[in-house]
């Protein structure tokens, strides 16, 4: 599925300009690289990768990552084929091309699905009191979506409606530095960096736990990456701490949804969490990024 996003990303004019093919440096503490070679081949695609020994990895893009955090890596994938998107200049995008197309845009809370008398969702209801009735509905509300599930199990009363554990929205801290002139020549051309680990569960600590956004179920994350910059000099970086934020939302129902202030309340991160973007800052640049100003964090959902 990714690599058939990426076709489009790549020929189909409207996508096109957000794709930023530069290329990926997968640090892996597993037969990962491998297993992505693999893939490829299976699929019959080509793609300029290989697995690099670390020694060989370390004195590439300029050394740019020789300071990183080897420790268990066993080889790193460089995938120059690879690349990132730019999320939210592609959905401004796409939505001005559906406007043009003729597709009316409304906005409105909706509070749950609207049900027939079977199983099919005629519509949906909004907190106006009003039905918008539609011959098709595609639900996309992201990580809101087993909340609203949720409201509509009890007010249509199929419990089999609600997401359960099927869908659980998880919350992860993404960090930005902006860097100098000087530093933006040095990494203005640089890959997405990814630290690779093998999934270990965690236990909360008494510290996160009162941190403002509950962690019950911490888990020491897959990956911890590292963004190339944008043209306004933004590096970012995600961490690697994946979190609920479980509520009550209705009595006896508790859920993780993102908080139900503007924003999902995005920009405002604990101590805690701003934590985890040094630790990712350090496990990509050492001693390189030690001075860095982390100016912005950012909740992502
Ligand atoms: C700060 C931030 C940084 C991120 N960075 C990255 C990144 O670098 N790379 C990456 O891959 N992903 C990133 N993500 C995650 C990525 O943005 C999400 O995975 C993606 O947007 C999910 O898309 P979606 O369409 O499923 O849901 P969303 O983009 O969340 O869209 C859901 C929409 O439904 C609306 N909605 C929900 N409930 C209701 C309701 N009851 N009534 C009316 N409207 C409703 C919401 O307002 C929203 O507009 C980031 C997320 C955030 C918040």
């Amino acid at each position: 599925m990714a690599l058939e996003a990426q076709d489009i990303f790549e020929s189909d004019p409207l996508w096109q300009p957000y794709f930023h093919k530069t290329g990926i440096f997968w640090m892996c503490r597993s037969a990962y690289a491998q297993d992505v070679i693999d893939n490829y081949k299976k699929l019959g695609r080509k793609a300029d990768l290989a697995a690099v020994p670390v020694a060989e990895a370390r004195r590439l893009h300029d050394g740019l990552f020789e300071d990183a955090d080897y420790t268990d890596v066993t080889e790193v994938l460089v995938n120059k084929t690879s690349g990132w998107a730019a999320a939210g200049d592609c959905l401004r995008a796409v939505t001005r091309r559906c406007l043009e197309l003729g597709v009316k845009y409304v906005t409105t809370e909706v509070t749950s699905l609207h049900l027939d008398g079977g199983n099919r969702c005629t519509g949906l209801n909004t907190s106006s009191g009003h039905v918008m009735e539609a011959s098709h509905i595609i639900l996309s509300t992201g990580a809101y979506t087993p909340k609203l599930l949720e409201m509509s199990a009890t007010s249509s009363n199929r419990a089999n409606l609600s997401a359960g554990d099927r869908i659980v929205a998880g919350g992860i801290t993404t960090g930005m530095t902006k860097l100098t002139e000087d530093s933006y020549a040095k990494f203005a051309n640089m890959p997405v960096g990814v630290q690779g680990y093998t999934a270990k569960q965690g236990k909360p600590t008494a510290a996160a736990l009162a941190e403002r956004l509950p962690m019950p179920n911490t888990t020491t994350g897959p990956f911890i990456g590292s963004l190339p910059p944008t043209p306004d000099k933004e590096l970012k970086w995600w961490g690697q701490k994946i979190f609920r934020n479980t509520s009550e939302v209705l009595p006896g129902r508790f859920l993780s949804a993102p908080p139900a202030d503007r924003d999902y309340a995005q920009w405002k991160v604990s101590g805690k969490l701003k934590e985890d973007i040094q630790h990712a800052n350090h496990v990509f640049y050492g001693k390189n990024g030690a001075h860095w100003n982390m100016e912005k964090h950012r909740i992502c959902w």
